[in-house]
């Protein structure tokens, strides 16, 4: 995760720490941090949370450096564990011995199906009895590309022959399979049109139908694929999605190639979604359940 955030780190936060590192924090020492936060695409509304943060803190004191990097480093951990309601362990947490569906949803290109294959190996891998609905039925590669990470982790793929068929029809298979084999988690591949966010919405919403008429008793979660390299710009895709599906949660791709970590911080303050998994790779071990305190590590340690 360390060598993952090392452009994120290198870039901009080792500068942040420098300033802070300094204490007490002046109003120039303030607008030079804010301008980093800025630059790490923290985003503007969780720069202005943690200046705040950081002037409530520090205010009159000559803080020694130490204490200041601890005061920042709780500060991020604190944001970042915010939209989480309960105590959260850095672990991969769908229930056992029930069925967990997980709706990856994102636009093309975001990391989709890479998250799909790496979290269906993390599954294997932790002993759940793991399923894929290959439900992109608009793309034809999708379908192919899907059961090629299958393949790689061992996870059977449930897809229906021929283009264009109806991505509920897939969910309903999927889950009539899940069923009989007493799968744990269906992961279900979703389409990223994002051109027309009624269509999004309508196949959303109708693929949340199936489920619930289904499988009532399963445990649904929504996940978001993110490209952290977007920074800012990702945001956007974002909000649209948190319009379309009931999201629970951001799984934030990519953010080995891109100075952009900051983003993260931006996702939970302005959505207020938990992140859930990171990627920083694009090998098939490369994605970890998320941790606050190893995120804020890495990024000032
Ligand atoms: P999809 O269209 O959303 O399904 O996206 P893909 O899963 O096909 O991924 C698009 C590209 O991003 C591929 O070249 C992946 O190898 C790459 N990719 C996905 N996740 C990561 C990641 O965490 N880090 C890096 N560096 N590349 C990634």
């Amino acid at each position: 995760l360390r060598q993952g955030l090392d452009k994120t780190r290198r870039g901009i936060v080792n500068q942040l720490k420098a300033i802070v590192g300094q204490g007490p924090l002046n109003q120039a020492a303030v607008d030079e941090i804010e301008s980093l936060l800025l630059q790490a695409d923290v985003g503007v509304e969780a720069t202005d949370y943690i200046i705040k943060a950081l002037q409530k803190q520090l205010r009159e004191e000559v803080t020694p450096p130490d204490k200041a990097i601890a005061y920042l480093k709780t500060i991020l951990r604190d944001m970042l564990d915010a939209p989480l309601k309960t105590s959260y362990k850095p672990s991969f947490t769908p229930e056992k011995e029930n069925l967990n569906i997980w709706l990856i949803t994102g636009v093309n290109g975001a990391g989709k199906t890479t998250t799909i294959g790496k979290i269906a190996h993390l599954a294997q891998k932790s002993g759940y009895k793991c399923l894929i609905g290959a439900a992109d039925t608009f793309r034809a590669a999708a379908v192919e590309q899907v059961k090629v990470w299958g393949s790689r982790s061992g996870v059977e793929v449930i897809a229906n022959p021929g283009q264009n068929t109806d991505p509920a029809a897939v969910v309903f298979d999927a889950i009539a399979a899940a069923v009989a084999r007493e799968t744990e988690l269906l992961l279900v591949d979703t389409a990223g049109r994002l051109q027309n966010k009624k269509n999004l919405m309508d196949e959303l919403s109708k693929i949340r139908r199936i489920i619930d008429k289904k499988a009532p008793n399963a445990k649904v979660e929504s996940l978001l694929v993110l490209d952290a390299t977007l920074g800012q710009n990702g945001l956007r895709q974002a909000e649209v999605f948190s319009q379309a599906a009931q999201l629970s949660g951001v799984v934030l791709t990519k953010l080995d190639g891109t100075a952009k970590g900051g983003v993260a911080l931006a996702v939970v303050q302005q959505l207020g979604l938990p992140i859930r998994f990171i990627g920083a790779g694009e090998g098939i071990e490369d994605l970890r359940p998320f941790s606050s305190y190893e995120f804020v590590e890495a990024l000032l340690s």
